[in-house]
C-alpha cells in the first residue's frame, strides 16, 4: 500500500507558514514502513529537534482506480479517520530553502500514524465535519472538512491521474491550522466530532 499526502489544503494553514494557495494539489507520498496503527506510541526521532503534528483527516481507498472521475470518486473510499502526519520541520525548511525534496522530513519511520477507521455512512455530512487534536488534554488544531480547499472528490480524481489507487491505500488529506511541535511525554488524542479515533503517547 502507499501513503498519498497533500500538502496547504487548508487556507487558515498555508497561511500560517507564510506559503501561496495552490491552484492544484500538492502531492507528495509516504511509504508503508511510515504507518503506525493500534495507538501504538510514537518514538521521537534523534535527527530533528523540531518535530510537528500536523492533524488530518485520512481517506482509505476501497477499490483499484486509474483516472477517476470527480463524480464518481465517492464509491472509491468507504471508510475515514484522523491521522497525523508527523513533520521534522527543521528539515523540511532547510530542504524548502535549497529548493529540494522533502522525503527526509515528511516520510521517515512511524511518521503517519492512523487512527480507527469509521464508515463514512455513519457520519451525518463528510463534507461538513469536524475533527480535533488535544496535546495532554489542551485543544491545539481543529478544523472542518468544509474548509478544505478540495475535497476528497477531487483529491482522489487528481491523485488518480498519476497514481494509480489501489485497495487499502490512505489518502492524508491536508492540516488546517495550529501545526505545532511535540516532545516526549505528550499525550495525542484527535477525534471526529467528539468520537476519539486515535489516542497515542510520544515517547
Ligand atoms: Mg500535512
Amino acid at each position: 500500500m502507499k501513503i498519498i499526502c497533500v500538502g496547504r489544503n487548508y487556507v487558515n494553514h498555508a497561511k500560517e507558514l507564510n506559503n501561496p494557495l495552490p491552484v492544484e494539489p500538492i502531492l507528495f507520498m509516504k511509504p508503508d514502513t511510515a504507518l503506525v496503527k493500534g495507538n501504538k506510541p510514537f518514538f521521537y526521532p534523534d535527527f530533528s529537534t523540531n518535530l510537528h503534528h500536523e492533524l488530518e483527516m485520512v481517506v482509505k481507498i476501497c477499490r483499484v482506480g486509474k483516472n477517476i472521475a470527480e463524480n464518481f470518486a465517492h464509491r472509491y473510499y468507504e471508510e475515514v479517520t484522523v491521522g497525523i502526519d508527523f513533520t521534522a520541520r527543521d528539515i523540511q525548511f532547510k530542504a524548502q530553502e535549497n529548493g529540494l525534496p522533502w522525503e527526509t522530513a515528511k516520510a521517515f519511520d512511524n511518521s503517519a500514524p492512523v487512527g480507527t477507521f469509521i464508515p463514512k455512512e455513519s457520519l451525518q455530512d463528510i463534507h461538513s465535519l469536524n475533527f480535533g487534536l488535544h496535546i495532554n488534554d489542551k485543544l491545539v488544531q481543529s478544523g472542518n472538512t468544509s474548509d478544505m480547499i478540495f475535497t476528497f472528490e477531487t483529491l482522489i480524481a487528481y491523485a488518480s491521474k498519476f497514481f494509480t489507487l489501489q485497495m487499502g491505500d490512505l489518502i492524508f488529506t491536508g492540516t488546517p491550522a495550529g501545526v505545532g511541535p511535540v516532545k516526549p511525554g505528550d499525550r495525542l488524542v484527535a477525534d471526529i466530532e467528539g468520537k476519539v479515533l486515535l489516542d497515542f503517547g510520544v515517547k
